[in-house]
């Protein structure tokens, strides 16, 4: 077990109700870690968190390499539990998630839009400085910045995920995700627990409950192998999904679903095929539009990792894309912490496998001669012909003949 000892100092002592916010966020990192937060009133020696209200929310990173403490501030504006927790996860040593070595693979930094004082915000750590824990890259961690952070005017997007239905899932202050509490545990509870039990769906043994597993957002059980069932509706589970459309939907649709209701929905196609989702007709769900941010959302996990966090979708407007799962399984999580609404519907079915795409043809000829405006095309196959796989089957290029025959323009 590894003890932390916390105290308020004694100047700037923070008011009681902000003490108790504070005691819930240390208790939320108790209960799922093996961290043990001991509260002194007296000033001990050695290394400990510091609470004060100085300087805004801020943190040091990491333990003091002198024994020194480490001071967290929490103005005011900062007593949430989940700006708490990401500012207490600085103190034990977690760098913002896009200062991450990796980072560049998963989101893109616009330096041209960041106010000019804070680019060094958005530095990358040395490689040698960072320990993951074997833990990826996660866009839904409390410790990563949201999509307009440090613009150098409000709308500005400072940051844009590469797979763009990712960029409203950045910057969540809300919870801890299932990968933040993983890097803890990693760093500081791998030996806790003396037998390893056989999790499933990226879960692992819990450090506070040797004898079942942490289990990803929408999985449960002792080794997370159901579903978690629907909160304040009887909804979600596992749908096996065959070739013609099936529909899901938020709880009650049309009508509005309430506030704090929740469903789990494992999407499986037939073996060796993919799950494909799109939406349709009206959606509505909470969100923060000024920063690009979902309050409430559908989460869709379509990767390979289910413990990783997925797409969200919020906001007002039917979201266009069609989704499709790398693997046999969709997970799909309906969460509304915040408001009821009109909420989303869905059509969901299964897909053959991808298939691969043949080279391309050459390009016909151009269908008009020199001076008028004309197009060439060429074609690729998807094979096999059953198959499934996102792009084009043709393309077709127009070409503007200036008179001159000098200057082409064209499109694709
Ligand atoms: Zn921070």
């Amino acid at each position: 077990m590894s003890n932390i000892i916390i105290h308020a100092k004694q100047k700037n002592i923070l008011a009681l109700r902000e003490q108790r916010v504070i005691e819930l966020a240390l208790e939320h990192w108790h209960n799922i870690t093996c961290l043990n937060f001991e509260r002194r009133d007296d000033e001990p020696k050695g290394n400990r968190i510091v609470f004060t209200d100085v300087d805004g929310c801020a943190s040091n990173v990491g333990k003091h390499p002198l024994g020194e403490p480490q001071f967290v501030s929490l103005a005011p504006e900062c007593i949430r539990l989940g700006v708490i927790a990401h500012e207490v996860a600085h103190a034990l040593g977690f760098w913002h998630e896009q200062s991450r070595p990796d980072r560049d693979y998963y989101v893109k930094v616009r330096w041209e839009n960041i106010d000019r004082d804070s680019k060094g915000q958005f530095l990358k750590e040395q490689p040698a400085d960072v320990d993951n824990g074997g833990v990826p890259y996660d866009l839904g961690s409390i410790m990563h910045y949201r999509s307009k952070a440090f613009a150098r005017y409000d709308d500005l997007f400072t940051m844009n995920t590469y797979i763009s239905d990712y960029q409203r899932t950045i910057g969540q202050r809300d919870q801890l995700s299932f990968n933040d509490i993983r890097l803890m545990n990693n760093i500081y509870c791998q030996n806790t627990c003396s037998r390893k039990l056989p999790c499933q769906r990226g879960g692992y043994t819990d450090p506070r409950r040797c004898d079942r597993c942490r289990c990803p957002d929408g999985f449960t059980g002792q080794y997370c192998e159901q579903v978690m069932p629907g909160y304040g509706a009887d909804c979600g589970g596992r749908v096996q999904v065959g070739h013609t459309w099936t529909r899901i939907t938020s709880p009650g649709y049309p009508a509005e679903f309430r506030e704090g209701q929740e469903c789990s929905w494992l999407l499986v196609a037939p073996p060796g095929q993919h799950v494909q989702l799109q939406f349709y007709s009206e959606f509505e769900m909470y969100c923060k539009v000024r920063h690009s941010l979902c309050m409430d959302y559908v989460e869709i996990r379509n990767s390979t990792d289910f413990a990783n966090t997925g797409m969200r979708y919020c906001c007002f407007g039917t979201p266009h894309s069609s989704i499709v799962s790398a693997t046999e399984d969709m997970l799909v999580l309906f969460r509304s912490f915040y408001r009821g609404g009109k909420g989303f519907q869905a059509q969901v079915r299964a897909i053959p496998h991808t298939g691969s795409w043949s080279s391309w043809t050459a390009f016909s000829e151009c269908s008009a001669s020199c001076g008028a405006c004309g197009t060439q095309h060429r074609t690729r196959e998807c094979r096999p012909p059953n198959a499934y796989l996102q792009g084009v089957s043709e393309k077709v290029l127009t070409f503007f003949h200036a008179s001159s025959n000098k200057k082409l323009t064209f499109g694709l």
